[in-house]
């Protein structure tokens, strides 16, 4: 319980689980399969659906997925794969599990995302090298322009790895077609998370899409084990011409998975309204305060609300205004720390100079949003953070 006087503190995201998500789990409990099952399937169709791709591959987390997408596209130890600073440490970390080198990409200071101009700069920086993956973020639910880096990235002899966890229900439009995020047409494969902060949740579990049958094979095999069943052999016989893992999501959070998908209009909806509303409410407290800016092709559904503040302009350091917020009981995360800056990155490839990266890590701030959140919790959030900004502190009432 929270002391008297506190509130409780509103997380920055947090799951929607709701008594028919419940059941749905209780009842996959009763049936024959835990794992390996038919709702495997069931869930990986509805997600293909979903986001308008050929093919979903589900697996044990978000991680799991990148790392099954580099196995799958086959990148070998030395070569190079290009990837956003500003993103979860996972995004690099798949290229590292393969050997692969890292090569940071500066991102827009506005948006957040990778575009062609910082992708550009980062292929000059291949060194002889081969690349074969670019990892785009969609940074917030926000698109990064999927056509103009997979025209660089093509020309540079490699293909799109859309890392989309934030994006689940994101559309765009680049020329008057509309597209959405996970139709992987731009990309070999796009990569999903169901972490419970993110726009459904499994607890644990990922999904990775395609329209390529091949790669959707590979990520098959190398989910369970690299073991692949030749037509026509014995019952029981299996082999294994590589090393997999075992990446495998069961069916019961295959049935958790089923019932969120089916909310997610629902969710979706719930963000966007939120995010307006936010959009609104802040609108006062610019230029100290602003929202990270939407590229014009985006049609968004937010999945962190992140709003990029002029510290030095309010007099307050970014730690002074979380934890002020804090007292008003409102949480807040910073999305992200540059990955380049990592002691282990900085370590293998020494100190690097992305200021855009910098720029966006030194402004950011993520509000709290997610679907449960009451209509009145955004202009709490707001009235907390102009008085925070305003150098007011959060007095609590005294009991009694
Ligand atoms: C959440 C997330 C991941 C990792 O997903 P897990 O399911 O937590 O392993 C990777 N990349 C991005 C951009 C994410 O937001």
């Amino acid at each position: 319980m929270a002391p008297s006087g506190t509130p409780a503190v509103l997380p920055y995201g947090r799951q929607t689980i709701e008594d028919d998500d419940i059941a749905a789990v209780v009842e996959a409990l009763r049936a024959d399969f835990l794992t390996t099952g038919p709702t495997v399937e069931a869930f990986e169709g509805a997600f293909a659906e979903t986001v308008g791709a050929r093919h979903a591959v589900a697996c044990s987390n978000g991680t799991a997925a990148l790392h099954l997408a580099m196995l799958a596209l086959d990148v070998q130890p030395g070569e190079v794969v290009i990837v956003p600073s500003i993103t979860f440490l996972a995004t690099a970390n798949c290229a590292r599990y393969v050997g692969a080198e890292v090569v940071f990409a500066d991102v827009d200071p506005a948006s957040g995302l990778m575009t062609p101009d910082t992708l550009a700069e980062a292929l000059t920086r291949l060194e002889g090298r081969r690349l074969r993956a670019v990892l785009p973020v969609h940074l917030r639910g926000d698109v990064a322009h999927l056509p103009s880096l997979a025209t660089l990235a093509q020309e540079a002899g490699a293909v799109l790895v859309e890392d989309a966890p934030h994006a689940l229900g994101s559309t765009m439009t680049f020329g008057n077609v509309a597209e959405r995020v996970g139709d992987a047409r731009h990309s070999a494969m796009a990569t999903f998370s169901f972490h419970p902060v993110k726009t459904i949740a499994t607890g644990e579990g990922g999904m990775v899409t395609t329209n390529d049958p091949a790669l959707a094979e590979r990520l098959r095999t190398m989910r369970s084990h690299g073991m692949v069943r030749p037509e026509g052999a014995d019952p029981w016989w299996y082999e294994m011409p590589e090393p997999g893992f075992n990446y495998r999501l069961p069916d019961i959070l295959c049935a958790l998975g089923l019932s969120q998908l089916a909310k997610l209009p629902r969710f979706a909806a719930r963000r966007r309204a939120l995010a307006k509303a936010y959009e609104t409410a802040l609108a006062p407290l610019a230029p100290v305060v602003r929202i990270a800016v939407q590229p014009q092709w985006s049609d968004p559904v937010l999945h962190l609300m992140c709003v990029l503040i002029d510290f030095e302009a309010a007099g307050l350091t970014r730690r002074q205004v979380v934890d002020g917020l804090r007292e008003y009981g409102i949480g807040t995360q910073v999305h992200y720390i540059p990955v380049h800056r990592q002691p282990y990155y900085l370590e293998r490839y020494g100190a690097l100079h992305l200021p855009g990266a910098e720029s966006w890590y030194a402004h950011c701030l993520s509000l709290p949003l997610y679907p449960g959140m009451a209509d009145e919790d955004v202009g709490r959030v707001v009235a907390a953070l102009g008085a925070v900004l305003a150098g007011k502190r959060f007095k609590p009432q005294t009991a009694g």
